[in-house]
């Protein structure tokens, strides 16, 4: 594992949305007496084909109650068994807050059934016996990895143990996904001939999309392969039913409002032209430094102001000159202050480019004021004040322009226009107002409370925990605060939001859903328009940007084709499926077979290890040892010489290691990141990542770049704690 993997490894926490299982939802602790179960006819619909005992996977939309289909059949699974034989189940769930939740709601239901309901996540494995907790219960809820470990060690030397299978969030279940992995499995004993039984399979779903999929064909070609991959020859759909359905999940309209943008914009005449000259200030740094340019410092190209995309190429920028602690390696410490001086700099500027295109100008220009206070109150050195006096002399000009009426946003008159139309109509209306950035977020709260004609409307913010951000994100506290007024707050009409927000959030009244300047995939369209799943619920898309409208389209086409592909597939005769089905699972079982077995040949060559960024040596290759099969080290005090620490911002323990600082290009001007510093067992080694250096053959002098380990096919020693010793 890099730094990298380990950074995104991290359990996202969400809130999820869902009073799936109604009676548990009105409560924020589960009562311990639960009320009897309302169960529709739509869910025994669902629940049909796997308490015959398919494999099935179960699609129907957010909030209509999947989690009792799950309870339906898990229990009618564990009362078929006669006597002397019993069932074991195994549900997993795909995030911590998802398993926490799935775990509190089958206790609940099974333990006074005379069930044993246990759990076991990735914050909990460390010191269980996952196979005594396997032979011990009825019920097991999972995250998937934990039992992709135990397949892997042998701790469960078969999926045979279980009777039943059952994946939440199931089209997840492809690429190297866990849950593909536990099913790889499943298929190569299904495949493999073995004649132990294997477990019934049940997965859960609101949308199995359809990939890549541009027409129904491949859009059905898409669905089976999902199909093969979990073994599945039932899609269980509502049917007979729908209108019972439809009165419980509502699905607004999606309307689609084309605004125009300002025709002419000073404001951004003049930004665009402080940022070119602060760019040239921080090239002209780079020349004097020689072959260094901010192209070669980061890959993202072509980038234009007032875009994410100029954000993340300045984030990659920043991240690569990173700053110095230390004021004595004078030279150093300089360019990078500066450096970092100009690349913050750009990015307020981009910030309020974002700001001026989607808010008001004033709110914009506020962005900058409030930064620039910020500057001034702090260090304040010379490359600050040369930055600030630039500003400055634009101040009277941007003034001047953004109190112009005539450069009004109208995109916001027709976000006035809606809101009030709806309160009008409805004065009880609860709004989400879906945004991009979280510097939007307060630009249009601001907008809101001081527009006399909106005042009414109260708003509340709901944003992320922020990670990539200078201003530090909500934290978890305060997002269940803000979620929780919204909720109970009568005069807390509206709650403004960034993506973040988007799946699973808990917000019972929410009928009308605006999503400015905002898009995402199929999936995400339908798990968005389950907030506003209240009758009479509306959703409006509001952009400038013909593509947005273009790409929302798309999604609903591929929605239908999904819809269209599933109701063909299921009218085919059961057994021809299945065979269909078979003919992927062997097809898609060869070519993983191919791929594993063909390993290309061992390079024993000895190779050099150069900084990806600077060229400087840094190590051999037969001085790299391999830890536990996945982590690179770098053995002798010669590479010691090679990098620098500093102390890890999150420092944190994963498996047996704990890590304790950063490692950096220990040559001045470069700092190129090179990975982690951890502690494993006595010992404190690097651990490095490939993708921060070249390899360099050392007859031929050909270098090559790789982005993972396992791609890098030379002579990999093993650690030896003997080795280190001496
Ligand atoms: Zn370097």
């Amino acid at each position: 594992l890099g730094d990298e993997e380990i950074e995104t490894s991290e359990i996202q926490i969400f809130y999820k949305e869902e009073p799936e299982y109604q009676n548990l939802s009105q409560n924020s602790s589960p009562p311990s007496e639960v009320a009897p179960l309302k169960i529709r006819n739509y869910q025994l619909e669902l629940a049909l084909p796997a308490k015959e005992g398919k494999n099935t996977i179960i699609c129907a939309p957010t909030g209509c109650g999947k989690t009792l289909v799950s309870l339906l059949i898990c229990e009618h699974h564990l009362k078929k068994f006669p006597q002397g034989r019993k069932g074991k189940v195994v549900f997993f769930a795909i995030h911590l807050p998802l398993y926490e939740q799935q775990k509190s709601v089958f206790s609940q239901y099974f333990e006074r059934r005379g069930y044993k309901v246990a759990g076991i996540s990735g914050a909990t494995s460390e010191n269980v016996v996952v196979d005594q907790i396997v032979e011990n219960n009825d019920i097991i809820i999972l995250t998937p990895q934990i039992l992709v470990n135990s397949l892997k060690d042998g701790t469960i030397p078969s999926l045979s143990v279980f009777t039943l299978m059952m994946f939440d969030e199931c089209h997840n279940t492809s690429k190297h996904h866990p849950y593909n992995m536990i099913m790889f499995n499943y298929l190569d004993q299904k495949l493999g001939g073995s004649s132990d039984p294997l477990p019934q399979v049940v997965g859960l779903t609101a949308s199995v999309g359809v990939g890549d999929a541009k027409n129904r064909d491949e859009a059905m070609e898409h669905i089976c392969k999902l199909c093969a991959s979990l073994d599945a020859s039932v899609i269980s759909t509502v049917k007979d039913n729908l209108q019972e359905l439809t009165e419980v999940v509502y699905k607004p309209e999606k309307n689609f409002r084309k605004v125009e943008s300002r025709t002419t914009d000073g404001f951004k005449c003049i930004i665009s032209q402080l940022m070119r000259e602060t760019e040239s200030l921080a090239k002209s740094i780079f020349d004097e430094l020689g072959a260094v340019t901010p192209e070669n410092l980061s890959r993202f190209q072509n980038r234009d102001f007032g875009t994410q995309k100029y954000e993340q190429w300045i984030i990659a920028v920043q991240k690569a000159c990173i700053v110095f602690q230390l004021p004595d390696k004078a030279e150093e410490s300089r360019i990078c202050k500066a450096l970092y001086l100009y690349t913050s700099h750009l990015r307020k500027y981009n910030d309020a480019l974002i700001i001026s295109e989607h808010a008001r100008m004033k709110d914009a220009l506020d962005y900058l004021k409030d930064f620039f206070n910020n500057v001034r109150a702090a260090g304040f050195d010379e490359t600050e004040q040369d930055l600030t006096r630039r500003f400055e002399e634009k101040l009277p000009e941007l003034e001047s322009v953004s109190m112009d009426p005539s450069n009004e946003n109208p995109k916001l008159k027709d976000l006035c226009f809606i809101l009030q139309e709806e309160y009008h109509l409805n004065p009880e209306t609860r709004t989400i107002l879906f945004v991009k950035t979280r510097a939007l977020v307060d630009a249009l709260k601001k907008w809101i409370e001081e527009n006399p004609k909106l005042s009414f409307l109260k708003p509340g913010i709901l944003t992320g925990r922020g990670k990539t951000t200078n201003n530090t994100g909500m934290t978890l506290p305060a997002q269940k605060c803000a979620l929780d007024a919204f909720r109970t707050n009568g005069d807390n009409k509206i709650l403004i939001a960034t993506s973040v927000a988007d799946e699973g959030i808990d917000i019972a009244q929410c009928n009308l859903v605006i999503l400015y300047e905002y898009v995402g995939n199929v999936i995400k369209m339908i798990q968005t328009r389950g907030r506003g799943r209240a009758k009479g619920s509306k959703c409006f898309l509001l952009t400038s940007n013909a593509d947005v409208i273009e790409k929302e389209k798309m999604n609903m086409y591929k929605e239908k084709m999904m819809n269209d592909s599933i109701l063909s597939l299921q009218a085919w005769d059961e057994a021809i499926f299945k065979e269909k089905v078979c003919q992927i699972q062997i097809h898609e079982k060869s070519i993983r077979d191919s791929q594993g077995k063909a390993k290309p040949v061992l390079d024993k060559k000895n190779k050099k290890l150069l900084c990806r960024k600077c060229k400087a040596f840094a190590c051999y290759t037969a001085d790299i040892r391999v830890v536990e099969e996945c982590h690179y080290t770098v053995v002798g005090n010669a590479f010691r010489e090679c990098f620098v620490c500093r102390s890890h911002p999150k420092p944190k323990i994963f498996g047996s290691f704990e890590k304790k600082a950063k490692i950096y290009c220990a040559r001045e001007d470069c700092s190129h990141d090179w990975g982690i510093c951890v502690k494993y067992k006595t010992f404190e080694i690097p651990v490095i990542k490939i993708e921060s250096f070249v390899v360099e053959d050392i007859a031929t002098r050909v270098q090559t770049l790789y982005a993972k380990w396992r791609d890098f096919n030379f002579e990999k020693i093993p650690f030896d704690a003997a080795e280190m010793s001496n």
